[in-house]
């Protein structure tokens, strides 16, 4: 398989490589993925399954129940450094998400939304002319939800 994409932990442990560019890559503001990272926003890419492949080097996985969905989220992660290495999901089960900080060049990929911006911190600031959600792209029943585009970047939240 091609090699599009590679990265790994902080330790180096676990490494992955990704034969295809990825599906989309966003920044999430969600309570669930400041925590889960430990910081302002969760910047992750989505791959189909199978275009993802790991080293053997050991991945832990953590469950937790997505209050909105009340469907699992599994979190992966390298047990010797701590790194959250990528996300799966009970909901879409041929999807994988990649963090974008794990990527050797997390450069490579371009963030092309952000969702969720209605629980974002107080200080982070959306870009101009890229989609902006103040919840999911989607209801939990599929219905696309509106995107607002900023002509000039502006802070998520007033201060
Ligand atoms: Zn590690
Ligand atoms: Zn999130």
């Amino acid at each position: 398989m091609p090699v599009v994409l590679e990265g790994g932990c902080l330790c180096g442990k676990v490494r992955f490589t990704a034969s295809q560019p990825p599906l989309r890559t966003f920044a999430c503001h969600c309570t669930f993925c400041q925590r889960v990272t430990g910081t302002s926003f969760f910047a992750e890419s989505i791959f189909p399954m199978d275009a993802v492949r790991f080293n053997d080097g050991e991945l832990k996985r953590y469950e937790h129940v997505s209050e909105g969905s009340q469907k699992k989220v599994f979190v992966h992660f390298c047990p010797s450094c701590g790194t959250t290495v990528g996300l799966t999901f009970e909901r879409w089960p041929d999807l994988r998400a990649i963090s974008r900080g794990c990527y050797d060049d997390p450069n490579a990929v371009e963030v092309t939304s952000h969702i969720w911006t209605e629980s974002a911190q107080t200080g982070v600031v959306l870009p101009a002319g890229i989609e902006c959600f103040a919840r999911a792209r989607a209801q939990l029943g599929g219905q696309a939800e509106p995107a607002t585009k900023h002509a000039m970047p502006v802070l998520a939240r007033p201060a």
